[in-house]
This record gives C-alpha cells, sequence and structure tokens, in this order.
C-alpha cells in the first residue's frame, strides 16, 4: 500500500469529529511530503533537533506537534514555530515556554500530560496534581493549556487500557467545566487508538499505521 492509501485508510476509520495527528518521528522528508500531498497538514514528532530539521526542509504550512518528553534547554529551538506540545508534565517546563512563547511574542498552545499508565518510565504528571498545575497556569500568560494527553500502558490487556483511557476522559471533563480554552484530549497510538475514541478521545497521534513500523 502507498502512503496516501495508509493516510486514506486510517481517516476513514476516523470520526468526522476526531483530530488525526501523523507521527512521522524517525521517517525521512519524502515519507512526509508524500502525506502531505494527500492532504495531512498535522505531524507529530518526538525530539526538538529532528522537528527543527524537517521544519526547515518542508512546506510552512505543515503544523508541528511535539509529542516527546521535552527538556527545558530546547524550548527556544521550537518556540517560534510550534503548533501545540503534547508533553507539558512540570510547572518548570510550562515556565520556560511561556518565558520563549513571549520571545518569539506568541502565545503557545500545551497539552498537560497526564501520567495514566503503571510503567514507571512513561513521563507524565501524576493526576492528583493536575489541579494545583492548571491553578498555577494562569501566571504563564503566553501558553494557552488545551487540554490533556495520555499514554496507555503498553500490554495486550484492552480493558486495562481502557479503563486509563477513561480515567483521563473523567479528569477532562472535570477540567473542562473551569476552563474554557479546553478542547483536546490527545489519547489514542497506532495499536488503541479504537479503543481510546470509544473512551472519548479526540486527537489521536498515528505513526505506524500511516508510516510503516520504525526500527
Ligand atoms: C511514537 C509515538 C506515537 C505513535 O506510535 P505508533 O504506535 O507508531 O502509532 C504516539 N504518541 C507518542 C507520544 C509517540 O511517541
Amino acid at each position: 500500500m502507498s502512503l496516501k492509501e495508509n493516510l486514506d485508510s486510517v481517516l476513514s476509520s476516523l470520526p468526522k469529529t476526531v483530530k488525526l495527528i501523523a507521527v512521522s518521528k524517525t521517517k525521512p522528508v519524502s515519507d512526509i511530503l508524500a502525506v502531505y500531498d494527500a492532504g495531512q497538514l498535522d505531524f507529530g514528532e518526538n525530539r526538538v533537533q529532528e522537528m527543527v530539521e524537517k521544519y526547515e526542509q518542508l512546506p510552512k504550512d505543515i503544523k508541528w506537534h511535539m509529542i516527546g518528553h521535552l527538556q527545558k534547554n530546547k524550548v527556544k529551538y521550537i518556540a517560534g514555530f510550534v503548533e501545540l506540545i503534547h508533553s507539558v508534565d512540570s510547572e518548570d517546563l510550562l515556565k520556560e515556554i511561556d518565558k520563549q512563547a513571549a520571545n518569539n511574542n506568541r502565545i503557545i498552545n500545551c497539552l498537560l500530560q497526564i501520567r495514566i499508565a503503571e510503567e514507571e518510565t512513561k513521563f507524565g504528571l501524576e493526576i492528583e496534581k493536575a489541579d494545583k498545575f492548571m491553578k498555577n497556569s494562569i501566571n504563564f500568560p503566553n501558553v494557552k493549556i488545551c487540554g490533556l494527553m495520555g499514554m496507555a500502558t503498553f500490554t495486550d490487556d484492552t480493558q486495562q487500557i481502557r479503563n486509563e483511557f477513561s480515567m483521563l476522559k473523567t479528569l477532562y471533563d472535570k477540567l473542562l467545566v473551569e476552563y474554557p480554552d479546553f478542547k483536546f484530549l490527545s489519547l489514542g497510538m497506532s495499536g488503541d487508538y479504537q479503543t481510546a475514541i470509544e473512551e472519548g478521545s479526540n486527537m489521536v497521534r498515528i505513526g505506524s499505521l500511516i508510516f510503516g513500523s520504525r526500527n
């Protein structure tokens, strides 16, 4: 199958209300261009240097999503152009994004990444700390928190994955009442996006189903 066919097949499986982020990490610009030419504008990367290199080489109407763990000292390299940072998981990081956004005369859209997986290795803020984080976010006028992001445990246990997604949807609905900027719940990857959508996701991050498996 061509990349366009892969994209079309993923798109046709999504409700119209769910936004697709095509995760292009490790893939060459030629592959991204093929998917872009098929009509996809939102792409996700997890490394700053790789995102910057691709940004420089590719059409400027591409919307770049940072989905991987972000180090404070690297925010400055993407602050001028990044569309949405999905992986904000500390106030320190938020503060730095705010500062770099101000330097670039813009407001940067962010999602708060919450740790819902069992694995210790997964990044994200503990669910209990979300309230305080959101209250403090008022102090950072150059960032806009538009919702939440989460990654489920890597397991074959669909029920566990469903429970983890559902936990985040509950938090999302709670915060939505107080924070009118909330509009994205970024949940679901190639292996679990259908479950994520059933549990209320409206933004999926899909790599291998579109671009093929990574090394
Ligand atoms: C790599 C990655 C994805 C996409 O994974 P696939 O299984 O290839 O769809 C989604 N989200 C994050 C945070 C990732 O790092």
